[in-house]
């Protein structure tokens, strides 16, 4: 959600800047914009997408050493150009921009209307740079110390980078609850929402903190204040990213590039932590803890989105596998009640960018209540990764396209690694049954790549079922989530009306909607559960519904009566969501690709949701 990007040092900064944003489009966004200081400020802004605001600024003399760049994703104000970032103070002298809410913007909106103020836009993000343009020129301070000032009076959300026409060897950064990275480079700075728009030019990075002010400036420096004016002293990491990462490479879109590379991504998850034939696995931040973990009364998983469905099977796994009860919450419920939260639980927050901000407030109020609080995410550095007690990495690498699917499944195997590992300290999976899992884990990728032989097959069911207004996902079981999923996906994607129900409710509601015109994906790799759900396959034929059925391997009944049958390869029940998911993923693709969708940036929709 919305990106930011600056450079100070000696080449021109104007390709780094529309680089760095290009690649900060995966975030999601509506507008873009940058300002260039080359003896006087020029300011570029544009509804849409980046390529629009280059064509925009192609016949424009775009020349400096120093500028900001944004992509603004508006919760204040429509998105037009007018909105777009940069803004501006009310003598030109400084531009910002900003990721976040100012929440009590309108308060100091009236007050510095009182004062003779004037604004263009209907941010709040206007406001703020009023407000440090006032408090600088009043008191005749350096920028920094006026950023200072102005944010002890701002409640919210924010990143921010200042730009002082006066000062063309400096710029002024900042943070609370929205991420913000210093790169160092040589005789360069370049500060990012993440580092997508850095490792071209350095690996050498600052993490800013929350209430931190930095400046940097042209001949190297680099100063961190807090809010509270102390001096802080600031670690520089490396960090271990490649271009090709970050690049589609041959594929059409990096959701099928993200898709494909589960088969590797589930390994690397695994690497190092589990081998099979010895028999034995080992995850670092349960390592750790391990006392906690194998004494909790209760593990409360928080969640947004994707990874709240990953949540859910974790709740299947926890439960059955270790027997310690779990509770699944979404971030934004859990942080507005008044939970029941003690100091012999766990609070596990997983969220793909670490920077999700409804899972940051709930882990920061678990922390509050006494509980140890886990952070399971994929992106090194991030705030959930530093806030929390102890936490795993997924290295699923950096995921672009904005519907999740390679992240997805790395959370799962690593809470499969979990449940397993506690089931067997705790002694309550038989040892058999513990090997048995291991090297069904094991297996995963390989039949991951087997699955992904089945593209064209799943590609020819979404051409017939593209045209559909609605869809039903039905599973039961470890694959209750998956049908969750598989709607969400094709919801975020198509555009397509898709719920997903647990098979059995199907009776309680959503058979009411079943006729010719809809399509039924019923996940039915549960053996468990089989003959429940070829029944519940059966009602659905007897009103017609077109059904598409994921099975396992060899299975003939569900076969015989189903319109599409995509088999997934045999292994253990608690590991099937890892492999039923993957065509339900390629199914999503190819129906928005058919219906002519941004398959990597659907419309209203952010990568990191950074604001509540
Ligand atoms: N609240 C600001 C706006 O609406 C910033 C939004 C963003 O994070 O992109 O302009």
């Amino acid at each position: 959600m919305c990106g930011i990007v600056a450079y100070i040092g000696e080449k021109q900064a104007y390709p780094i800047l529309i680089k760095g944003l290009q690649r900060l489009e995966y975030r999601g966004y509506d507008s873009a914009g940058v300002a260039l200081l080359n003896g006087s400020v020029k300011v570029f802004k544009k509804k849409g997408k980046v390529s629009e605001l280059v064509y925009h600024a192609s016949q424009q003399d775009t020349t400096g050493t120093i500028g900001i760049g944004h992509t603004r994703w508006a919760t204040h104000g429509k998105p037009d150009d007018i909105n777009a970032h940069p803004h501006t103070s009310g003598n030109g002298r400084l531009t910002l921009i900003h990721n976040g809410i100012i929440e009590n913007y309108n308060a100091i909106k009236e007050s510095l209307l009182n004062r003779g103020h004037e604004f263009r836009s209907q941010t709040d993000t206007e406001v703020l740079v009023h407000l440090i343009e006032e408090i600088q020129s009043q008191n005749n301070i350096p920028l920094e110390e006026a950023v200072r000032l102005a944010l002890n009076q701002v409640i919210g959300a924010y990143a921010i980078v200042v730009m002082d026409a006066n000062d063309p060897d400096k710029l002024v950064a900042a943070r609370k609850s929205s991420p913000l990275v210093i790169g160092i480079g040589k005789g360069e700075f370049v500060i990012a929402s993440d580092a997508s728009p850095l490792v071209d030019y350095t690996k050498q990075v600052v993490y800013l903190n929350d209430n931190e002010i930095a400046v940097v400036h042209r001949n190297g420096e680099l100063q961190i204040k807090t809010t509270n004016n102390e001096l802080q002293d600031h670690k520089v990491q490396e960090i271990n990213l490649q271009i090709e990462q970050l690049e589609k490479g041959d594929y059409e879109h990096f959701m099928l590039k993200e898709i494909y590379e589960q088969s590797k991504t589930i390994g690397d998850c695994m690497r190092g932590r589990l081998n099979a034939s010895e028999g034995w696995v080992r995850v670092g931040g349960i390592e750790d803890s391990i006392e906690h973990f194998t004494n909790a009364k209760r593990i409360i998983i928080a969640a947004c989105g994707t990874s709240w469905h990953a949540g859910l099977i974790a709740e299947y796994l926890f439960e059955e596998l270790a027997r310690i009860p779990v509770e699944v919450e979404y971030a934004s419920e859990l942080r507005y009640r008044n939970p029941i939260i003690k100091e012999n639980d766990i609070v596990i927050a997983l969220s793909q960018s670490g920077e999700t901000a409804d899972t940051l407030a709930a882990l920061e109020l678990a922390k509050d209540k006494g509980a140890m609080i886990y952070g399971i995410v994929n992106v090194v550095g991030s705030s959930i990764a530093r806030v929390t007690d102890a936490g795993s990495y997924i290295h699923a690498g950096p995921e672009i396209g904005v519907a999740s699917t390679k992240a997805f499944t790395s959370q799962v195997t690593l809470l499969a690694m979990m449940a397993i590992t506690l089931g067997y300290r705790r002694g309550t999976i038989p040892k058999s049954y513990y090997h048995q899992l291991l090297e069904g884990l094991e297996s995963i990728p390989a039949k991951v790549e087997k699955l992904l032989k089945l593209n064209d097959k799943i590609k020819y069911i979404a051409s017939e079922i593209k045209d559909s207004s609605n869809a039903l996902y039905l599973g039961r079981g470890y694959n209750f989530p998956i049908a969750l999923e598989g709607a969400l996906k094709l919801k975020e994607i198509s555009y397509i009306h898709a719920e997903g129900y647990p098979a059995a409710e199907m009776k309680h509601g959503p058979i009411a909607l079943i006729d010719e015109d809809m399509p039924v994906v019923v996940i039915a790799t549960n053996k468990s559960s089989y003959e429940k759900i070829y029944s519940n396959i059966q009602e659905v034929k007897a009103r017609k519904g077109v059904v598409i059925a994921i099975v396992p391997e060899g299975s003939t009944e569900i076969s015989k009566i189903a319109d599409y049958t995509i088999e997934i390869p045999d292994t253990e029940e608690p590991l099937t969501p890892l492999l039923s998911v993957i065509p339900l993923q390629l199914l999503s693709y190819h129906i928005a690709l058919m219906r002519g969708c941004n398959v990597d940036q659907p419309r209203n929709l952010a990568k990191s949701v950074t604001v509540e």
